[in-house]
């Protein structure tokens, strides 16, 4: 028999078009053979709009992009709801980044119909889209971090002054400014003095009300892929070279500009140690399926912790999933796997 799944990909975020290109790779990667697919496009609008089964894989953006072609009633939510009753999905696959996407509300709408769905549950997905709730929780399971401070727009807009001091206090520049809800180093930027660190914040708050303030370390980037559900598999590590100040949003998507080392040179117990950080960080915010953990090594190998995403870039050409391909785990069997542990969750839980 083969399975109904259900690809969801577009939405309301600033990372729209790299969730198209996700989902166009993920069609070419799926075996037709086995699933029956079918296109569930989020606009930029917000309208959920189920499209015919894929027969084969989607040659370009555009054809994963369907204009409207009936009345607007029939292209919001209760489209997708109707379709669902009339002939069930069995796997939902969100391949969404960003606000209303890899942030829980998905995962809360697909709990609340009973559907299973790849990835991170609601837990997961909201605590590893908020900066600041996942640096508490690594906090509380000992992972090290650089220092940080974090406020929200009411309380910098009362007093600049005083969270700037409290800023070069306990971080000194640079800093890294970054909204607490995003990814993709959308609203993000560096700065080096208190006139750029209001620039920055000033930019940042244009995303999110939460903003999260940091030290700005020299450190390699690595990066671990983690997938599973009770007892996760690493992959082997990558590091990231940007050939930009920092790796900010062209350099992840436009430019090519960014070199990708898989495996990272490190010492063994770099490594051993990073593995062990990566599945404690998975752990921590209770993830499910898959998240890419993101470390800072400083050249005495001290580690941080940066982040756990937990929809990472996953084109054929992302980290994540060049990870695998690098641990034996090809593009095409890490997503059947990916699959097979969405219904294993599902089984779990009833
Ligand atoms: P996102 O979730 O958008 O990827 P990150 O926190 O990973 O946000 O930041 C994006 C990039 O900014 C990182 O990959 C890194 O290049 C740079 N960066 C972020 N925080 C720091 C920091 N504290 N010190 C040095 N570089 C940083
Ligand atoms: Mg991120
Ligand atoms: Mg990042």
């Amino acid at each position: 028999m083969k399975k109904r799944i259900g690809l969801l990909y577009g939405g309301k975020s600033a990372e729209h078009e790299v969730s198209l290109s996700t989902a166009r790779a993920v069609t070419q990667a799926l075996d037709f053979s086995e699933f029956d697919v079918f296109p569930i496009f989020i606009t930029l609008n917000g309208e959920w709009r189920v499209g015919p089964q894929l027969t084969e894989a989607a040659q370009s953006i555009e054809q994963l992009q369907f204009t409207s072609t009936s009345e607007k009633s029939d292209n919001n939510i209760m489209q997708f709801i109707s379709a669902h009753m009339a002939n069930p999905f069995e796997v939902i696959f969100p391949l969404l980044h960003g606000t209303n996407g890899e942030d829980g509300t998905v995962q809360g709408f697909l709990e609340v119909l009973n559907i299973p769905y790849v990835g991170n549950g609601v837990l997961g997905s909201a605590a590893g889209m908020d900066k600041v709730t996942m640096k508490q929780l690594f906090e509380m399971a000992g992972l090290p971090q650089v220092p940080y401070v974090h406020f929200i727009r009411s309380e910098w807009e009362s007093n600049k002054q005083g969270y700037t001091a409290k800023c070069e206090e306990a971080l000194g520049y640079p800093m890294f400014v970054k909204p607490a809800n995003l990814g993709s180093s959308v609203g993000i930027s560096k700065a080096s003095n208190a006139t750029e660190l209001e620039r920055a914040v000033a930019f940042a708050l244009q995303y999110d009300r939460k903003i999260v303030v940091e030290q700005g370390v020299t450190a390699r980037e690595i990066e671990l892929a983690v997938l599973g559900n009770d007892a996760p598999q690493v992959s082997v590590a990558g590091e990231i070279k940007p050939m930009t100040d920092f790796y900010d949003y062209d350099s992840k998507y436009k430019d090519g500009s960014t070199a990708l080392i898989i495996p990272a040179p490190l010492e063994e117990q770099v490594y051993a140690n990073l593995v062990d950080m990566a599945k404690k960080a998975f752990k921590a915010i209770d993830g499910a399926g898959l998240v890419r953990a993101d470390f800072f090594v400083t050249e005495n190998n001290e580690i941080f912790i940066n982040e756990v995403n937990t929809l990472p870039g996953f084109t054929p050409v992302s980290m994540y999933p060049l990870l695998w391909q690098h641990t034996n785990v090809p593009y095409p069997e890490l997503i059947k796997k990916l699959i097979a542990l969405a219904v294993e969750r599902h089984t779990e839980k009833q």
